[in-house]
């Protein structure tokens, strides 16, 4: 018998940027048996999670949910908003701006860019520039992927939504906070948000399949006329669909542990949550920073006032392959790491650090990175883990 394991045992760590880490209290909240989804019972848990996904996105608008990822949103919220050869002002942030960009488009969208450096991220001056250029009023959004999770940067929507009201333009803003929800500061209301649009399986910690957008006034308001083609997204299809304003069979389980990651989130409180995100992001910057030296593998974001707490990119130096170290740490160490997307593919892997984690399961996903960097003869500066821990230790 060999004595080779091939197999890694042990935990599997799950250092992705989503789906994230899904909390034992959630799983066993999800464990149940199928309820009836006109049951009173389940209403009170379904109209519980509704009140706390509007707590989290602080917000007091509709909001609508549907069972599908994130991209069913990002459709619900273009097809609700918008009429064909409509124009919209897409902030380029790196793949996943680029994927709604492909989506407007194929919604016979006009897309106007706002060109990025992905490394560096958007400047707010062009993006009012644009909207000042703009006399006629042709662009009716204002679209933006608040974090980047492909590069590990996110955009501060206060200084878009300044850019907005200093042109006076009246386009809609609508943010994705599919990877900073119940992970960075996010307020729907105070900033002025037309519409959100949300996923479940990232900072809500919860399996892929649910998403949602929030809606403001103005937006509805908006939506009365938006006349893209839509049946199961359409709001007003919703609405009519009156008290449970979800079309089609509502995935009764997923409310169960929705409830129970709210309930998880609003015990540690919002302003907690953030703040470990802040260590634990912090504490893997410090790590890549480290590896750096030697012309090793490096941060990618380089605009320190924009690294983004939920997700780590990091770039391999010239000649290195980011899926060795992936494949070192999954079947070494039982790690996973985020790949890189589009053309970032094979220069970049990303280190998740948002959901339910904790200091020692980031230096767990470092301590793996670390060796993986050995293992592959990648040149790095020796230390990472240390300096995240001396980081960790005193924060
Ligand atoms: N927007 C962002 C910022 C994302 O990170 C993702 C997925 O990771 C999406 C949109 C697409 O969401 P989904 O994969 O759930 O369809």
């Amino acid at each position: 018998m060999s004595s080779t394991v091939t197999k890694p045992r042990g935990r599997h760590f799950f250092a992705n940027p989503g789906p994230t880490n899904i909390p034992d209290s959630v799983l066993r909240a999800i464990d149940r048996p199928s309820i009836d989804f006109h049951d009173p019972d389940f209403r009170e848990v379904y109209d519980a999670c509704f009140e706390g996904v509007k707590r989290v996105l602080r917000t007091e608008h509709r909001l609508f949910m549907y069972t599908g990822s994130g991209h069913g949103a990002w459709e619900a919220s273009l097809s609700n908003l918008l009429s064909p050869g409509d124009t919209i002002l897409l902030l380029e942030s790196g793949y996943f701006s680029d994927e709604w960009a492909k989506m407007a488009k194929a919604l016979k969208v006009e897309v106007r860019a706002v060109a990025a450096d992905w490394r560096h991220g958007v400047d707010i001056a062009a993006v009012k520039a644009a909207l000042a250029e703009d006399a006629t009023h042709a662009i009716k959004a204002v679209c933006v992927v608040h974090n980047e999770t492909a590069t590990g940067m996110f955009i501060p929507i206060p200084e878009v939504r300044a850019a907005i009201d200093a042109t006076g333009h009246p386009a809609l803003l609508l943010v994705d906070t599919i990877s900073s929800l119940g992970s960075l500061d996010f307020r729907m209301d105070e900033w002025k948000i037309d519409t959100v649009v949300g996923g479940s399986q990232k900072g809500l910690m919860l399996p892929t399949g649910l998403s949602f957008t929030a809606v403001s006034p103005k937006g509805m308001a908006a939506h009365e006329h938006a006349k893209l083609g839509r049946y199961y997204f359409d709001w007003t299809v919703m609405l009519a669909r009156n008290p449970q304003s979800f079309v089609g069979t509502i995935p009764v389980n997923f409310f169960y542990g929705l409830k129970e990651s709210l309930r998880l989130l609003e015990e540690e409180g919002l302003s907690n949550v953030f703040a470990r995100h802040h260590r634990l992001g912090e504490a893997v910057r410090r790590a890549v920073q480290v590896w750096a030296g030697n012309n090793g593998p490096q941060l990618f974001c380089t605009n320190p006032g924009r690294y983004s707490d939920s997700v780590t990119a990091v770039m391999m130096p010239e000649g290195h392959d980011a899926e060795a170290i992936r494949r070192t740490t999954r079947h070494r160490f039982n790690v996973s790491l985020g790949g890189g997307l589009g053309k970032l593919g094979g220069k970049v892997f990303r280190i998740g650090h948002l959901g339910d984690l904790n200091e020692p399961m980031v230096l767990g996903a470092l301590s793996a990175v670390e060796m993986a960097l050995r293992m592959n003869d990648v040149p790095h500066g020796k230390g990472g883990v240390d300096a995240a821990m001396d980081y960790l230790a005193e924060a």
